[in-house]
């Protein structure tokens, strides 16, 4: 029977974790052909979601639960997550259901048909605000410009990845973690599915706007060093002005003998050193703009206890 790992980050859900226990014992009991587990990651929650989980862990010994040091966030929660998930592919899903569980059995059909990363795009964004919507929108539009890879819009975390996906993803551990960038990266064989994004059933989001600013602005840094670039345009645009400047200031004075100011001289100096001096400075960002991609390695997460299931060992090696 093939073995099907559920990921499912998890920071204050308190409030869901029934619902959500039970939309997916209904889910695994119509695929009974697949074997389920269910792995928790509890990202430093303090509303007493560990204790709900650890009662749920007595009901069904499915539920596997890693628990982290402290709150890191979804992005180092879900590298947890692939870290310590095991099976034959892993499904990851928002504890609060607003990604329906009822589309797995359509993920595990093209799963069978060959497909690696079945994603699953939203066609309507259901309980969020205009200016929520709004952002997003314009986000997208401008990483697809700037990023050298092909961002899908409207996509969350919610998908399906094969085994081999998490083995590539668990190489990847750099800090700023732009998850969504990385499931394009590894590439692989995608397949897209449609589905309405629904309303949290209980609890609130545990984004706001500063957070989202965060996550968008490493989207950017991690995935390209186009803002670093502007110090060399900008210092290579005023240095062609200064050249530019000085020959017709040389021109003047000294070919048609022309009497011009001094200013004009002094300024296209000015110019032209202080274009070298941008132009220097942007050529540094560019490498430091690589050091800074190249290195981040620190750990990215402390567990302070687990609790797993009987794994197959092959398949959870663990690199990091
Ligand atoms: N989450 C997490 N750590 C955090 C914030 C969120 O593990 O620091 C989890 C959260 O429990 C949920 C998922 O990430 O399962 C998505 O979070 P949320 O629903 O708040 O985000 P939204 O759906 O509003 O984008
Ligand atoms: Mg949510």
């Amino acid at each position: 029977m093939k073995q099907i790992c559920i990921l499912i980050p998890t920071y204050n859900e308190k409030e869901v974790l029934p619902y959500l226990y039970e939309r997916l014992q209904r889910i695994s009991n119509q695929l009974a052909n697949y074997d389920f587990s269910f792995l928790l990651i509890n990202d430093g929650s303090t509303d007493g979601t560990l204790e709900t989980i650890n009662s749920l862990r007595q009901q069904d010994s499915r539920i596997e639960l890693v628990n982290l040091s402290r709150n890191y966030g979804k992005e180092i929660a879900m590298m947890a997550g692939f870290d310590y998930a095991h099976g034959d592919a892993v499904i990851i899903l928002d504890a609060d259901l607003q990604d329906p569980p009822e589309l797995i059995s359509q993920m595990l059909e093209y799963w069978e048909d060959g497909y690696e990363d079945v994603y699953a795009k939203r066609s309507s964004r259901e309980g969020e605000t205009w200016l929520k919507k709004w952002t997003s929108k314009k986000y997208y539009k401008v990483l697809q410009k700037m990023a050298t890879i092909d961002i899908p819009k409207d996509t969350g975390d919610f998908r399906l990845l094969d085994y081999k996906c998490i083995e590539a993803l668990r190489t990847m551990r750099e800090s700023q973690r732009y998850t969504k960038g990385l499931f394009s990266f590894i590439g692989f064989r995608k397949k897209e599915i449609l589905f309405e994004r629904e309303s949290r059933v209980a609890g609130t989001t545990k984004w706001n706007y500063r957070k989202l600013v965060g996550l968008a602005a490493d989207g950017i840094t991690s995935f390209s060093i186009a803002p670093l670039r502007l110090a060399t345009i900008l210092g290579f645009s005023i240095l062609t002005l200064g050249m530019v400047l000085l020959l017709v200031f040389l021109l003047k004075e000294f070919v048609f003998e022309m009497n011009v100011s001094g200013i004009t001289g002094i300024v296209s100096v000015m110019m032209l050193l202080s274009g070298i001096q941008l132009l220097s400075i942007g050529l540094l960002g560019e490498y430091i703009g690589r050091m800074f991609i190249e290195t981040k390695n620190r750990p990215l997460y402390f567990v302070s206890s687990e609790h797993r299931g009987i794994v197959r060992p092959e398949k959870s090696k663990r690199i990091g």
